[in-house]
């Protein structure tokens, strides 16, 4: 009898730990003014650290790789669980078959022969911010039937659940980028949880659907970031090509020849890029899309992509 009751306490104190940690105000409120307004600058800082115009694949979202090795399992599971990826179109965007994974250095890659290896994945990180900027983006990608992950800060939800709406009711598919876009790689667990979790259940209350792909801001979520993400069923990736456009200012003069040159001087198949709801990115997108386009390059629609199971 004792032993039983014990353990049901104990139980209940687990539940009630775990509520707490989940508990969405905490995360909301936390400095999210400092958050908003220096979110872009800090983003540049940090990020330019990890990818250059002139660093190699290899480099550019290079704080995971550190620890990459450490965390094959991923990999071992999706190369085992091809039989789902029938080699059909590349990349319908109307199929959830899982034709891809990504590699250790965030790539997609095909599970199978056959299946279309020159693929790019599309990611715009640190929204949702402004209307016309995402019907902008978006109209663009519908222009070129391109899908592209949509990377968003819980803070900005907040702000603008109406927002993130739009993005999704467009049948863009959302990501989770943590709440308050800090460097998560050296917080505590419960801190990471809150800062991911916190963002699955606002992207799930205002879309019905929770995001399967996190990007840990700056790139930098570390092991912690990496266990929290694939708890929640998250696939976790930062990029392989970095189109720098974090770095460009708004009186910059040709900003659009600067990010085709970033975007193509780094390419390769399965590249994994990374742009930003900027609003020069949205002016050179349909340049962009265009010229991946006559390099011979498909765009991979994220559905897919192998996520862990949840
Ligand atoms: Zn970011």
């Amino acid at each position: 009898m004792g032993t039983k009751t014990a353990a049901i306490l104990f139980t209940a104190c687990l539940l009630l730990s775990a509520c707490t940690a989940t508990k969405p105000e905490s995360a909301a409120t936390s400095n999210q003014q400092d958050s908003a307004a220096s979110d872009s600058s800090n983003s540049a800082k940090d990020q330019s650290n990890v990818s250059s115009p002139k660093s190699s694949s290899k480099q550019a979202g290079s704080d995971d790789h550190n620890s990459a090795g450490k965390t094959n399992a991923q990999n071992d599971k999706t190369s085992e669980s091809n039989e789902t990826g029938a080699a059909t179109s590349a990349t319908s965007a109307t199929t959830n078959n899982k034709m891809y994974h990504l590699d250790k250095a965030y790539n997609v890659i095909p599970n199978q022969q056959g299946t279309e290896k020159k693929v790019v994945l599309l990611t715009f990180d640190d929204g949702p911010k402004e209307a016309a900027m995402i019907n902008k983006i978006i109209d663009v990608l519908d222009k070129h039937k391109a899908k592209a992950i949509f990377f968003v800060n819980g803070y900005r939800v907040k702000e603008h659940p109406e927002l993130l709406k739009l993005i999704h009711d467009r049948g863009q598919p959302i990501g989770n980028h943590s709440w308050d876009h800090i460097v998560l790689k050296n917080k505590s667990e419960p801190e990471v949880k809150k800062q991911i979790e916190t963002v699955q259940k606002a992207v799930k209350d205002i879309t019905g659907q929770a995001p399967v792909f996190f990007r840990p801001p700056h790139g930098a979520g570390g092991d912690v970031g990496r266990k929290v993400a694939k708890e929640n069923g998250l696939l976790y990736m930062t990029w392989s090509v970095g189109s720098l456009d974090w770095t460009m200012k708004k009186n910059q003069p040709n900003k659009t020849e600067a990010l085709l040159k970033n975007v193509t001087e780094q390419l390769h198949p399965g590249s994994n890029i990374l742009m930003h709801e900027l609003p020069w990115t949205a002016e050179a997108l349909d340049s962009i899309l265009t010229r991946l386009e006559q390099k011979g390059y498909q765009f991979v629609d994220p559905q897919g992509i192998e996520v862990p199971a949840s």
